[in-house]
């Protein structure tokens, strides 16, 4: 193939990976692999097009109104992607990985422990409950973080030694690169670090694995280099809303802990963790201007923090599953503005040790860095 036909080819590829990521797709088929529910990215399938994979919404309500279907081809080789009647594109979907086909001494399964993300990514929610999501007047609205657990597709608590031991074999089986340890908010002041330091180190004694941690805040910056020195390489702290405004009506409890807060933890990150190695989330389209979240985006930055800037997608389930799906056309406006900003802070995705940042398969952020 020519290099022209080439760049042409990849921006087809990554417009149609950036639409169905906002508007999802209509599924012929579902094979109910996906995981419904979670931290993480909800209700997505992986999608491969070419060397590009995409966590893309299919289960969820709001892409039934997709004007994108995924259908097997003739020769059942491979999905297409029709947009009115027309093929637009073809994907593929990663397969199972080998390690969930184990389980424990005690019987549980290991894709009860973690699960594989994207295609090289293992994912784990260290406690999947959280101090605000009984309380409809605090809980973040977006998030479903129990919907796995009554759906009987993961445990309320992954041990260390479990951790450790599905580690393991994700890295032998399936060769996952590096891990994600999330976790919902205990009702300690440390926000969850404390578990997470156990969690890495369990992890980090057993098998070679960058691991990235994502809590909130914690009480004392001192959590840092604990974290640090229990494995952890990379953290995220994620802002999910930039402004005060969307804070208090999308994230009441959260909202709590002032910006302020969230960027004195930044700073002190960085000098645990080094420039690039934090990030956070922003979720566009929640009710952030472009502008809102480009000027938080070139702040971040200049502290060497990755703005992660990822579409938000309405989960079923949550008070915003009936929430608007992000346009396409605003995120082609934003990831431009938001790669000038890490280009000009020289912040890059493949120096990231860890996370979702690396991965980057729920935003299209990276191919604007
Ligand atoms: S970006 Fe994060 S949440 Fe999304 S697939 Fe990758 S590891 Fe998972």
């Amino acid at each position: 193939m020519q290099a022209s036909e080439l760049a042409a080819n990849q921006l087809i590829v990554t417009d149609l990976l950036s639409e169905l990521q906002c508007h999802g797709v209509r599924w012929h088929d579902d094979t109910g692999l996906s995981r419904q529910g979670g931290a993480g990215p909800s209700d997505h399938k992986a999608l491969t097009v070419g060397e590009h994979t995409a966590m893309i919404p299919i289960l969820n309500r709001a892409s039934l109104s997709s004007p994108y279907l995924a259908r097997p081809s003739a020769n059942g080789n491979a999905t297409e992607i029709l947009r009115d009647g027309q093929i637009v594109g073809q994907v593929s979907l990663p397969g199972v990985p080998n390690f969930y086909a184990l389980t424990t001494a005690d019987g549980t399964p290991y894709w009860k422990i973690a699960t594989l993300h994207s295609k090289d990514v293992l994912a784990t929610t260290i406690l999947q409950h959280c101090v605000r999501m009984n309380d409809t007047s605090n809980a973040c609205q977006f998030c479903a973080i129990d919907q796995s657990l009554k759906n009987g597709k993961t445990i309320a608590r992954k041990r260390p030694a479990q951790l450790a031991e599905v580690a393991r074999a994700a890295v032998e089986l399936d060769g996952v690169k590096h891990m994600v340890m999330t976790t919902g908010t205990p009702q300690t002041a440390d926000r969850g670090a404390a578990i997470l330091c156990d969690s890495a180190a369990a992890v980090t004694a057993a098998v070679d694995l960058p691991i990235q941690a994502q809590c909130e805040p914690p009480d004392d910056d001192h959590w840092f280099q604990r974290l640090r020195d229990s494995g952890v390489v990379s953290l995220g702290m994620h802002l999910e809303a930039v402004t005060d405004e969307v804070r208090a009506r999308i994230m009441p409890g959260k909202a709590e802990v002032p910006l302020a807060r969230y960027f004195s933890a930044f700073e002190a990150a960085v000098k645990v963790f080094g420039r690039g190695q934090v990030s956070t989330y922003i979720l566009a389209g929640l009710g952030d201007s472009e502008d809102a979240i480009a000027e938080a985006s070139e702040r971040l930055a200049s502290m060497g923090v990755y703005p992660f800037v990822v579409p938000f997608v309405p989960i079923d389930g949550t008070p915003l599953a009936n929430h608007p799906k992000p346009n396409n056309d605003m995120m082609q406006r934003l990831y431009p503005r938001i790669g000038t900003s890490l280009r000009r802070h020289k912040l890059h995705s493949d120096d990231i040790n860890a996370g979702c940042a690396k991965c980057g398969a729920c935003s299209a952020l990276k191919r604007h860095e």
